[in-house]
C-alpha cells in the first residue's frame, strides 16, 4: 500500500498570542509542532503498513521550517517526506491549500489512501481534507474514530450527533481521523537516527504543475482580516459558609440572576 499523509505545522496551541496592535499571531519564540490529529494520522498509517506492507509518504505545504515536522514525522517511522515549499503559495486559504497538495499529491501516484487530521488546531477549518478529495475526484470520510483495511476497502466508524456512522469505500479514498483512533508513537532514538538519511524532498511551485492563479493569495478567495483575543467575561465569587448555608446562597443568586 502506498499512503499519503498530510501534516501541518502549527504552533504549539498554548503558545498562540495575538498582537494587540497588528491583530496578528505571534509566532516568533513560539514552539511549532505537528498538528496533533497530523500524528493520529501518521499513527494510522504506520499501522496499516506494518499490517500490509508498503510506503508512507508525508506531505506539507509551508515555509522552510515544516522541515523540523517533517523530520520528526520521518523519525516517527515515514518513509519519504514532500515539502512544498514556495513564496507564491503563501497566504493560501483552504481552496488553494487543498489545490496545492492534490497537484504534490497527484505527483506521489499511485496511492491507495490519504490521511488527514480532523482539522488543524490553529486555524481549525476542518476543510482541506474533504477539499482534497474533491480535488482528486476520490470518496471520503471525515471525523474517523476507527478504521479497517483489508487492502481494497476501508470501513470507517465516524462519530455523528445521533451515534456513530459506519461506511465502506473503495480505495483509493480520503479519510480524516479523530484523536479518539490511535495513540501516537513517539519517535523512538533509533528512528531519529534513520531519520536522517531518509529523503525529505523539496517542491516548488513550479515542480508542481500549478495553475499560478490558483495558488497563494491570488488563488485564495477569504482573507482573515483580523484576529482578536476574547475578552474575559468570566467573575469568580467564593460563598463562604457551611455547604448548606453556601448552596442557599447560590440558588438565591441564580434566581435573583433568572437562571432558575
Ligand atoms: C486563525 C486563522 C483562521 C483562518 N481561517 C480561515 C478560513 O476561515 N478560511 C480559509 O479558507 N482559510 C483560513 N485560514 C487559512 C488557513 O490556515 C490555511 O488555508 C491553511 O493552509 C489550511 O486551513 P486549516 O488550517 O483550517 O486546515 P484544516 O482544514 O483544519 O486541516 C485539516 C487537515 O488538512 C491537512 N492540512 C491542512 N493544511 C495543510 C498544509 N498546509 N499542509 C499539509 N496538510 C495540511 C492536515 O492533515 C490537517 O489536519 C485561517 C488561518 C488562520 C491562522
Amino acid at each position: 500500500m502506498h499512503i499519503v499523509v498530510c501534516i501541518k505545522q502549527v504552533p504549539a496551541t498554548l503558545d498562540v498570542r495575538v498582537d494587540p496592535v497588528t491583530h496578528n499571531l505571534i509566532r516568533e519564540g513560539t514552539e511549532s509542532v505537528i498538528n496533533s490529529f497530523d500524528e493520529n494520522a501518521l499513527e494510522e498509517a504506520l499501522r496499516l503498513r506494518e499490517k500490509f506492507g508498503g510506503t508512507v509518504s508525508v506531505i506539507s505545504m509551508g515555509p522552510p521550517q515544516v522541515r523540523e515536522a517533517l523530520r520528526k514525522a520521518l523519525a516517527m517511522g515515514a518513509d519519504a517526506a514532500y515539502l512544498l515549499c514556495d513564496r507564491a503559495l503563501g497566504g493560501a486559504d483552504t481552496l488553494a491549500t487543498a489545490y496545492t497538495l492534490a497537484q504534490g499529491i497527484r505527483r506521489l501516484a499511485p496511492f491507495d489512501l490519504i490521511l488527514c487530521g480532523r482539522h488543524a488546531v490553529d486555524a481549525d477549518t476542518g476543510q482541506v481534507g474533504p477539499e482534497l478529495a474533491e480535488r482528486l475526484n476520490l470518496p471520503q470520510v471525515t471525523m474517523v474514530k476507527k478504521l479497517e483495511c483489508d487492502g481494497k476497502t476501508i470501513v470507517a466508524w465516524r462519530e455523528c450527533e445521533e451515534g456513530t456512522a459506519v461506511w465502506e469505500l473503495p480505495l483509493p479514498a480520503v479519510v480524516t481521523v479523530e484523536s479518539k483512533i490511535n495513540t501516537p508513537r513517539y519517535p523512538s532514538p533509533i528512528g531519529i537516527v534513520r531519520s536522517a538519511k531518509k529523503p525529505l524532498t523539496v517542491w516548488t511551485a513550479k515542480d508542481l504543475d500549478v495553475d499560478e492563479d490558483q495558488i497563494g493569495l491570488k488563488g485564495s478567495p477569504t482573507r482573515v482580516l483580523r484576529l482578536f483575543s476574547p475578552q474575559r467575561t468570566s467573575h469568580v465569587e467564593i460563598l463562604p459558609g457551611e455547604p448548606e448555608e453556601a448552596a442557599r446562597a447560590l440558588v438565591a443568586k441564580l434566581r435573583e440572576q433568572k437562571v432558575l
